[in-house]
């Protein structure tokens, strides 16, 4: 048994387990890692997941965590990405030992293609992508040798060499492995590892004309950084024995010669042979999670942008409200296994209430405004009370909360006819105002059959100091001074789909025929001046209502914006 505390148990999962035997029995002196990102879309709350657990571990372990562009494709990659990207990061609280792209090694994977047609590994193809397909074969039936497979190493550099010179069109020849094409694995089946495509490369202009796969990129690249644990999500467990193929026959750190490159940059020669580790990934219902959705939904204006807080990318997500802290703590409780499932979306605002809930000072602010007026108060009566900012926590302090003749009050904390089990104010009845006193609710004023305004008495013996501040009434509601609070806009966010599976394309339907039509509702409130006055990204609980936080990008003292981040309790709960 550990005795670490309960807020921070030791971690033990699999992977955990793995690199903890790794460095008891000196397979490894020290741990590096990597989150290997492809800039081709902002990053999502499952990237989170594999964030927390390549740095984290690297954290955990004193080891070091590289942030690698995976840029191989460039046709879809753009600059904007490459920046939020490290935003993300360094947002969610983690800092790389170093910056690299999977371009920086280029000529290294290219040394090792050449390497690998030399051993005869390798071989340069003329089929088509069609004839590719057909020579494939299937899960059942073992696929066809390529015509161009007996191909002496000596053409194939030489074809390699023309492809690299710009002489081909796109797609006219590639580059394959020589493994097996009757693999049961159907990645082993000799597959590309370097294709022509005349694209210009974000990292590298003009510089390319043909670029590696993903499988040879990403193995030589984790070879190439001395990953000791190369972790990733499961749909890539049948690439590792492509991965294992490509690392062992290249051999990196048996060959220095390929890594002159990197040494030439001035670089160290940290090449080692990596070990390609899998874990289920994270999915949340109630939302999809695939850049290419994501992308289209931003494309087609079914949200607003990227950092739509509606929307489960990190940009959005962090807009919406949510902290790093608590994506950090979803990702601790979902733990880490090979077992693929869909968390509950209600996890994540679980994780949103409890990291608020302790560090979130409280503010009062009112959604739908009815005004309350408290006649036996004189015309012009002010006062500036001090309001403890936090129930629980007395070192968040206090703040002054004005309050005079007339007050703000939620809507639906008045009914002139209530409900069965009513307990705020009805006409005739009595209520208290928090951190005021009891107040009784004598005259209802209406226009037509809106009431407008309610006319009150404040039982002065109830107020603090008070002979009967003790008195009981069933309930406490929430208010903000007429004179002084501030108007403020609120946007009130809500799950951005209404069924738990949107991606399940069942009945010719698609994510885009569940979305909710109430996901967002803007109203105009008020909010007490101390919530008004806040910078950007600042959180609170409003009181009874839920944690809202100052918009990112359009909140302004004298305009002030609120998101709600997450009601105070499940409302979607059946
Ligand atoms: P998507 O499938 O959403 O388009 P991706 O897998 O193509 O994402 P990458 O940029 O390739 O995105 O992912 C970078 C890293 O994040 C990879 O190691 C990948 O395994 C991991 N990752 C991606 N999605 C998830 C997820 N939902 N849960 C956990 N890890 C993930
Ligand atoms: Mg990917």
């Amino acid at each position: 048994m550990s005795d670490a505390t309960p807020a921070a148990p030791e971690r033990n999962d699999f992977i955990r387990q793995i690199v903890r035997e790794d460095l008891a029995s000196g397979k490894h002196t020290a741990i590096r890692t990597r989150f290997p990102p492809e800039p081709n879309g902002y990053l999502h709350i499952g990237h989170a997941k594999a964030i927390c657990l390549d740095f984290g571990i690297a954290q955990e372990f004193g080891g070091r965590c590289n942030l690698r562009f995976d840029d191989t494709n460039p046709a879809r990659e753009h600059p904007e990405y490459v920046q939020a990207i490290q935003d993300d990061v360094r947002w969610l609280g983690y800092e790389w030992a170093e910056l690299r792209h999977a371009s920086d090694y280029f000529e290294i994977f290219y040394l090792a293609a050449e390497k690998l047609i030399r051993q005869g590994d390798a071989y340069v193809c003329d089929l088509t992508a069609e004839q590719v397909r057909e020579y494939r074969g299937t899960l059942t039936e073992p696929g066809r040798n390529s015509p161009y497979r007996e191909r002496s190493p000596e053409e194939s550099l030489d074809l390699f060499r023309r492809m690299r010179a710009g002489e081909f069109p796109d797609g006219a020849r590639t580059l394959r492995a020589k493994i097996d094409m009757a693999s049961g694995n159907i990645n082993m089946r000799d597959p590309a590892l370097y294709r022509i495509k005349h694209v210009p490369h974000q990292n590298t202009g003009d510089a390319w004309c043909i670029y590696p796969m993903y499988d040879i990129a990403h193995a030589l690249g984790d070879a190439v950084e001395g990953i000791t644990h190369s972790l990733c999500t499961l749909e890539f467990e049948d690439h590792r024995p492509l991965y294992d193929w490509c690392v062992d026959k290249v051999d990196l750190a048996g060959n220095p010669e390929l890594m002159a490159p990197l040494v030439a940059k001035g670089l160290p020669n940290t090449a080692a042979k990596p070990r390609q580790i899998e874990f289920s990934r994270l999915n949340l219902n109630y939302l999809v999670m695939s850049k290419r959705k994501l992308l289209a939904m931003v494309e087609d204006k079914l949200v607003d942008g990227w950092d739509d807080p509606r929307m489960p990318t990190l940009q959005g997500i962090r807009r919406r409200g949510c902290t790093p802290s608590a994506l950090r703590l979803l990702v601790e409780r979902i733990g880490v296994s090979k077992q693929n499932s869909l968390i509950d979306y209600s996890v994540l605002e679980g994780c949103i209430r409890e990291d608020l809930d302790a560090v979130a000072p409280r503010r009062m602010g009112v959604i739908e405004p009815l005004k309350l007026v408290l006649t036996n108060l004189p015309e012009g009566h002010s006062e500036s009370l001090e309001f403890p900012n936090h129930p629980k926590d007395d070192a968040l302090g206090t703040r002054q909360v004005p309050f005079s003749r007339e007050v703000w009050i939620e809507r639906d904390d008045f009914a002139e006819v209530p409900p069965k089990g009513f307990k705020r104010l009805i006409p005739g009845g009595e209520v208290r105002l928090r951190g005021i006193g009891i107040v009784r609710c004598d005259e209802v004023i209406k226009q037509g059959e809106d009431v407008i305004e309610l006319r009150c008495t404040l039982d002065p013996e109830t107020r603090p100091g008070g002979n009967a501040v003790d008195r009981k009434v069933k309930g406490t509601i929430h208010w903000v001074c007429a004179n002084q609070g501030v108007a403020a806009e609120i946007r009130l966010y809500d799950r951005l789909f209404t069924v738990p599976d949107p991606d399940n394309d069942a009945d010719g339907k698609t994510y885009r025929d569940y979305l909710n039509p109430d996901s967002r509702r803007v109203v105009r409130g008020y909010v007490e001046p101390a919530a008004a006055q806040a910078e950007p990204e600042t959180r609170f609980q409003f009181e009874r209502t839920g944690y809202f936080v100052t918009e990112r990008h359009d909140h302004r003292a004298e305009a002030p914006v609120f998101n709600r981040i997450a009601t105070l309790r499940d409302t979607w709960a059946k």
